[in-house]
């Protein structure tokens, strides 16, 4: 399983951990003889085909005035996510080829077409559907992040792409009457008008993979947020979900492309707790591979 990162995915203006955990996860990965593909960054050009030219021009020519993080736009932070999101895109093209692969890429979903914001600049899991779309595949979203995924619905909500949105906080959260877009909510602290609390999550995340088989998908761009565990969601009720997730693929031949999203530190995460919760995506993509 072909699974991409730089070091250049971490920008020096950006020391949040969720960008850190990349480095953290490849040293991982690397232990366990694991190896890893240095991606091609991704140039002004291929993006513009797939957000707005104005933005993307902002963005290479360093006349943005704010990141998504709040701090000034960069030539670091441009470096960073140029190296990032070309990671998802050669990830999108091996998969194709392959049937399954990853990028170590994270900060993706809230931003749009024409904006970054909650710490996402640009949304590769968004472009990452659309280049799949190009090469013939009937590709679908499924986000599993805590949050929900406002920026993908911006961009891609008006296309025929297929959208899982399980989230276990309300932040980001966006709606739509379209048949093909599926959203949810679960948390620990908070059940919905039907009554699901936090033990229906795995079910939950069976009713979006059920949603995007009836819109027959055969590529899937899967966010694989861990920060579901700061919402009640534990350790081992994440790993059955990504096990859920590569198995339903495997059977049902549906190619797949996954990135890292959320997924942060707290009183009870630690980095080593953080690093082995993103392996487990990882793991169990690796063992259908
Ligand atoms: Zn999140």
């Amino acid at each position: 399983m072909n699974t991409y990162f730089s070091p250049d995915y971490i920008s020096t203006s950006n020391r949040l951990e969720t960008v850190r955990k990349s480095e953290w996860l490849a040293k991982k990965i690397l232990a366990n003889k694991g190896t890893l593909i240095e991606p091609t960054p991704i140039n002004q050009e291929e993006l513009a085909e797939f957000l707005d030219q104005n933005y993307v021009a902002s963005l290479f020519n360093l006349t943005l005035k704010y990141s998504a993080l709040g701090t000034e736009w960069n030539s670091d932070l441009l470096k960073s996510i140029r190296h990032s999101n070309g990671g998802v895109r050669d990830a999108v093209l091996s998969a194709l080829r392959d049937g399954v692969a990853g990028s170590l890429s994270s900060g993706l979903h809230h931003a749009g077409k024409k904006y970054g914001t909650g710490f996402c600049q640009v949304n590769g899991l968004a472009m990452g559907a659309l280049i799949a779309k190009q090469h013939g595949k009937r590709v679908g979203i499924l986000d599993v992040d805590a949050h929900f995924g406002g920026g993908t619905y911006d961009i891609l909500g008006g296309l025929d792409i297929p959208i899982a949105d399980l989230s276990t906080s309300h932040f980001d959260a966006w709606r739509s009457s379209k048949s093909i877009h599926h959203v949810d909510f679960c948390n620990d602290t908070a059940s919905d008008t039907k009554g699901f609390l936090c033990s229906d999550y795995l079910k939950r995340v069976q009713k979006a993979l059920d949603h995007l088989k009836a819109c027959e998908v055969d590529f899937i761009m899967h966010n694989a947020g861990m920060d579901p565990s700061l919402d009640g969601i534990s350790m081992n009720t994440l790993f059955k979900r990504e096990r859920m997730i590569a198995q339903w693929s495997k059977e049902n031949n549906v190619k797949v492309c996954w990135v890292l999203a959320g997924g942060y530190l707290s009183s009870f995460i630690t980095p080593e707790n953080l690093t082995d919760m993103h392996y487990m995506t990882y793991s169990n993509f690796l063992a259908i591979s």
